[in-house]
């Protein structure tokens, strides 16, 4: 049984990359998808933000001087990619999945708009919304409260390589320790790494709560979903 009824899940671009980070590695795409045609079939609404960094994050991406705009429109097309690659590895499992873009690509996908997000979510459909915010400045983690926001999703779930939020970098510190629940005050007090600062201030001003799972486990987000005490819960 799972606690929540619509939720939006944000996925790095790195992930998709698998180990090297860049790029779609075929099995992480695969198992990705399987844990998502898993928690749908649990009956729930899922709305997914993909973020870009397989393939561009912003000008600092590029190895001469860019315009900041034009960086953060490549990186915004590279979510599209995502988003339209990921939809694709979905309906090839026979789930029943939409795309709908943030920035404009007509032959694509078509512009977000809520009505019909929330139509396809009665329709049983997955809902991909690519290309962020549509605007520069922005991250794709602040684009994942937004769009939480707009479709009344009652809890965004970041998926990542790691078990949930710690006090230091887990990767490089043997004794840091993990939350497994946290105010947004905390994480904005301590800048823990939750989200970047403008996510978490918008999540926080609108009380919509986040979640940290691991994705690469195999039953993490599934468990999380099913109200299991994993992960790191903030709100
Ligand atoms: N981006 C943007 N506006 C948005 C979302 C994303 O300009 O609303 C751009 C920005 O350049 C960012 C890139 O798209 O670096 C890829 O997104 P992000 O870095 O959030 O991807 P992730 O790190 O999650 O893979």
């Amino acid at each position: 049984m799972a606690t929540y009824k619509r939720v939006l899940l944000k996925l790095s671009g790195e992930y998709l990359g698998g180990k090297i980070g860049h790029g779609y590695d075929p099995k992480t795409v695969d198992s990705l998808a399987e844990k998502i045609k898993k928690i749908h079939e649990m009956g729930l609404e899922i709305g997914i933000v993909p973020g870009g960094g397989n393939f561009f994050r912003g000008a600092q991406g590029a190895s001469f001087p860019m315009d900041r705009v034009k960086g953060d429109q490549i990186g915004m097309l590279a979510t599209m990619m995502n988003a339209l690659y990921l939809a694709e590895a979905l309906k090839a499992k026979g789930v029943k999945t939409q795309v709908m873009a943030g920035i404009r690509v007509p032959q694509a996908a078509d512009d977000f708009s809520k009505v019909q997000a929330l139509k396809y979510f009665k329709d049983g459909q997955v809902v991909i919304f690519g290309g962020g915010t549509g605007n520069p400045y922005f991250s794709t983690d602040t684009a994942a409260v937004l769009r939480g926001l707009e479709i009344d999703a009652e809890i965004v779930i970041k998926g990542t390589k790691v078990d949930g939020v710690y006090d230091k970098d887990p990767m490089k510190h043997d004794d840091a320790v993990k939350y497994t629940n946290l105010t947004f005050s905390e994480v904005l007090a301590q800048d823990l790494k939750v989200m970047d600062q403008a996510a978490i201030a918008l999540a926080k001003e609108n009380n919509l709560a986040i979640g940290v799972v691991d994705l690469t486990s195999d039953d993490g987000l599934l468990d999380f979903l099913k109200g299991k005490e994993i992960g790191t819960k903030v709100g």
